[in-house]
């Protein structure tokens, strides 16, 4: 694992990003959802894995629909502590704009044995990134806006980098656009606030 990528497009003298470092961490694995008004509005799906966050932008944003099969571009870790971060980024800085913690909560990742029966894993980042390497990975996420069982599966396109989100069909499936509930989870601000006022 490693941040160098993550550090060398930022510079942390402009931006209020952390610069973060590897960290052990105790307890249940989390994950973070980002809203992040740049160029274009994508949303940031991050999974802890091994002391980083593993990461996703989602164009379109996840859902909780599973006719919905929404394109994930991986891009590089980031450290754990950009789980909490809601800011502002400056113009000129690497993707310049606004972001807040969308949803957050822990997860589970799931090991899918060949006999077909698939076994809940708690707090092991080796599933997932096993999964990474395989191009599948299912997870269970219990969070405050997203719930449920989903699974990413890369697509043979760009380098690799393109995977989809899409939700499995539970009982946490729902037709409703969640990407509607737009306030901050840690601060009930919504992305429009945070730009006229930032931390
Ligand atoms: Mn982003």
């Amino acid at each position: 694992m490693s941040l160098k990528k993550y550090q060398k497009k930022r510079d942390f003298a402009r931006t209020p990003e952390p610069k973060g470092k590897l960290t052990k961490k105790e307890g249940p694995l989390i994950y973070v959802v980002q809203k992040h008004q740049a160029r274009k509005l994508h949303y940031d799906f991050r999974l802890e894995a091994e002391g980083v966050l593993k990461s996703w932008a989602i164009p379109k944003g996840p859902s909780l629909n599973p006719k919905d099969k929404r394109l994930a571009v991986m891009v590089e870790d980031h450290p754990l502590e950009y789980m909490d971060f809601e800011d502002v980024i400056p113009e000129d800085e690497y993707g310049a704009g606004t972001v807040i913690v969308w949803d957050k909560g822990v997860y589970f990742p799931i090991k899918t044995p060949k006999n077909g029966l698939k076994t809940e894993v708690r707090e092991s980042s080796q599933v997932v990134l096993d999964g990474i390497k395989k191009g599948e990975l299912n997870f269970f996420l219990n969070g405050v806006k997203l719930k449920g069982n989903f699974v990413l599966i890369r697509i043979g396109k760009n380098d690799g980098k393109n995977w989809l989100l899409i939700k499995h069909r539970d009982k946490d499936a729902k037709e409703e656009d969640i990407l509607k509930k737009d306030k901050s989870v840690i601060s009930g601000k919504t992305i429009e606030q945070i730009e006229k006022q930032p931390l």
